[in-house]
């Protein structure tokens, strides 16, 4: 079972239309100001995320006063601006991951360099009357497939719990594993459930049951064999019992859910001792799959950051080994030794590597005082 520690950054919510269910949106808030992206940055690299996910309203760059607001800020246009700030995080050691809605290939391709992976919804199959001309159906898997051919690896899903009929849920399944069967591009699904944010004036339906989730699921093993199944926990209150056919829990936030805010995440601890109440066991990812973490999805420089992650990871991994047994009884191997036989490969893992030591060394002192009989603290 995987989740991905994730930040969100909302570019905008500004958005031209206006879709009954949306809780999201708003009409003249403008972009996301310069020094919250550094704040929000800051607060990612000190929570320990990896994946910082920026997001918008649908084609926020066709608004006159977002417009005006690039122009200010030195940006030619939307996708310029969601690049720069992708760059930020980057350079912050975070892995960007984009949705901005419906994008042509043509826009794909040019952020594709910035972004780690990408993802839109497609919801449903069904057009409703109430959604945004850009919700339409036929426009969501057109942007699917746009993805598909920009090689970006890809994440989307069908919204569940608005009124639609399981025959719906199912046909939208479908319609996913059809478009992957050409593209190949996606790495996982979502099947989110609907929560009425303030600002929603869509109603809540019958979520599916238990049995119907389960129908879902074994429909996709067969129709897109390999691509992983998602449920948010914090949206679904029946996660755990639906943990036996799952492969991942998406991305989990110490900070608030900013397309959900109602529904805060609980702590990751919290979601590692539900799994391990079902056998399972949660480890973190990256936004982009394993699957996906070849050159023929991935940029040079992508492929190398990812390279770069599971190397530090594995040093990770041994250390926290290491501080066990060393914690445990002083047995094995010490995080010291472990240090200095590593590939300690850049800034960051090496402090990372040089806290952990000094923790070694303090935890060293106290042993030796106690072993001596000494008292450490009491001189003074
Ligand atoms: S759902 Fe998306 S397109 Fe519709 S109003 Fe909200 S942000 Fe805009």
């Amino acid at each position: 079972m995987t989740y991905s520690r994730s930040i969100t950054l909302v570019l905008t919510h500004d958005c031209p239309w206006h879709c009954r269910y949306c809780g999201f949106r708003t009409e003249r808030n403008g972009l996301l100001p310069e020094n919250e992206i550094e704040r929000i940055v800051n607060e990612a690299k000190v929570g320990g995320a990896r994946e910082a996910l920026l997001i918008s309203g649908e084609r926020p760059g066709t608004m006159r006063h977002i417009r005006e607001e690039l122009e200010r800020r030195g940006d030619s246009d939307f996708w310029d601006f969601a690049s720069r700030v992708a760059e930020r995080c980057a350079e912050a050691g975070l892995f960007p991951h984009g949705n901005f809605g419906r994008m042509t290939e043509e826009e794909l391709g040019r952020v594709r360099p910035h972004f780690v992976s990408m993802g839109m919804m497609l919801e449903s199959v069904l057009d409703d009357p109430e959604c945004a001309p850009e919700k339409k159906a036929a426009g969501r898997r057109a942007g699917i497939e746009a993805a598909g051919r920009a090689k970006v690896p890809f994440t989307s899903g069908i919204l569940v719990g608005w009124g639609e009929s399981q025959v719906s849920r199912m046909e939208s399944l479908e319609a996913l594993a059809e478009i992957h069967s050409r593209y190949g591009h996606l790495q996982e699904i979502l099947i989110q459930r609907y929560v009425p944010n303030a600002g929603s004036s869509w109603p809540a339906g019958a979520p599916p049951t238990l049995g119907e989730y389960r129908e879902m699921f074994a429909a996709w093993r067969v129709w897109a064999p390999g691509v992983a199944i998602q449920i948010p926990p914090n949206l679904e209150p029946r996660w755990e019992q639906l943990l036996g056919e799952l492969d991942d829990l998406g991305g989990i936030s110490w900070a608030r859910d900013e397309v959900n805010p109602n529904r805060p995440w609980e702590k990751v601890e919290e979601y590692e001792a539900g799994c391990l109440r079902r056998g399972r066991v949660l480890e973190e990812r990256l936004p982009v799959y394993e699957s996906h973490c070849t050159r023929e999805w991935l940029t040079e420089r992508w492929m190398q950051e990812v390279q770069k992650f599971g190397l530090r990871r594995r040093h990770e991994r041994r250390l926290e080994d290491a501080f066990g047994r060393f914690e445990g009884g002083c047995q094995g191997e010490d995080p010291a030794s472990a240090w200095t036989k590593g590939d300690v490969c850049d800034q960051s893992e090496r402090e990372l590597l040089t806290n952990l030591h000094r923790r070694v060394l303090v935890l060293r002192i106290w042993e030796a005082a106690w072993d001596g009989g000494g008292n450490v603290g009491s001189d003074r």
